[in-house]
């Protein structure tokens, strides 16, 4: 297979860096020339844009920030669906709305090519390992074509399934995810606050059923150690729960804890922490209370 991918951030870079280690010809296109430049030192293809790219593949996966950018690259001029052959498969794997999902599927059928969404779940250090997992939306009778590649950029494939299913299972998986990241935030500075020592803390909540994957895959490699560059940066964090909030409010669902914890990220990013991992809402709430930041030793 003809593999096209768009979106090497620190993502996509990963993805598509697993696909080409495992001899797979993968021609690949991002705004960002030096992301390009280093995957095809590894062996990767160079397209000149997403016109170039459509010409000669099977498939294309998109790996972008979100909405805004997949409906450009996707629907827009000299896009996606202008010039992909009716015989190719398109696959959206960025975390995006309903709304979008269900247009681009529209759309690519309308025009007699197979759509699917993949999003993509764990952390940003599985990618790199090619342990990601991906929530697959597709009709059953392209599983065979796209599983496959997805196995080569991970180890696991839900097929939550049609096209857009993937997408909602996504938003309600990081939908708890980032409430996560509000709760661990808390417990931390208040054991910080009440003098206990962190790195005992931090066993006693991974060993019970307070545990959860955040805390105990995430938290000590990041902020707990003073780590704050992006594995997931706080503003995709901050569009992901808005993009689960604005679900709740179309289905006409509360989500209480959901809303709360989209206010805190709209308060961490208005202090100046997107760029950051969104882990660093550990060091958020400890700056507000005065408190020394929470870390292991
Ligand atoms: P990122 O911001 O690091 O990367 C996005 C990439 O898209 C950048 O390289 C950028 O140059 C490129 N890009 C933007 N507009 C473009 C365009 N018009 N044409 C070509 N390239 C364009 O983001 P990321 O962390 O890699 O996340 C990508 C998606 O995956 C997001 O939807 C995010 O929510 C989702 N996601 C992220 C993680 C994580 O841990 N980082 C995990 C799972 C899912």
């Amino acid at each position: 297979m003809n593999i096209g991918f768009i979106g090497l951030g620190r993502m996509g870079f990963s993805l598509a860096r697993s696909l080409v280690s495992k001899g797979e010809t993968v021609c690949v296109f991002d705004l960002n020339a030096e992301a390009v430049k280093k995957l095809e030192v590894e062996g990767a293809q160079r397209a000149q844009n997403v016109a170039d790219l459509c010409k000669n593949v099977d498939i294309v996966f998109t790996m972008l920030p979100g909405p805004k950018q997949v409906k450009e690259v996707a629907l827009g001029v000299g896009g996606i669906l202008e010039n992909l052959p009716s015989s190719s498969i398109y696959v959206d794997m960025s975390t995006v709305d309903v709304d979008t999902v269900d247009a681009l599927f529209e759309a690519f059928t309308e025009k007699g090519i197979a759509f699917g969404d993949a999003p993509v779940g764990r952390l940003a250090a599985h990618a790199d390992k090619g342990e990601s997992l991906f929530m697959l939306g597709i009709a059953t009778q392209h599983l065979s074509k796209v599983e496959p590649v997805l196995y080569k950029m991970g180890t696991t494939v839900y097929h939550c399934g049609k096209a857009g299913d993937g997408t909602r299972t996504k938003l309600i998986n990081n939908m708890m995810v980032l409430c996560y990241c509000q709760i661990n935030s808390e417990a931390l500075v208040l054991a910080q606050a009440l003098g206990l020592d962190m790195n005992n803390t931090f066993n006693v909540l991974t060993s019970t059923t307070a545990s959860n994957g955040q805390l105990k895959e995430k938290w000590p490699h990041k902020i707990l150690k003073g780590d704050l560059s992006p594995g997931f940066d706080l503003a995709l964090g901050y569009k992901d729960i808005s993009l689960a909030s604005n679900a709740g409010a179309t289905s006409q669902v509360a989500l209480p804890v959901c809303d709360t914890t989209r206010n805190v990220f709209r308060l961490a990013l208005a202090s100046g922490k997107a760029g950051q991992d969104t882990s660093c809402l550990t060091d958020f709430w400890a700056e507000l209370n005065n408190c020394t930041k929470p870390r292991l030793k």
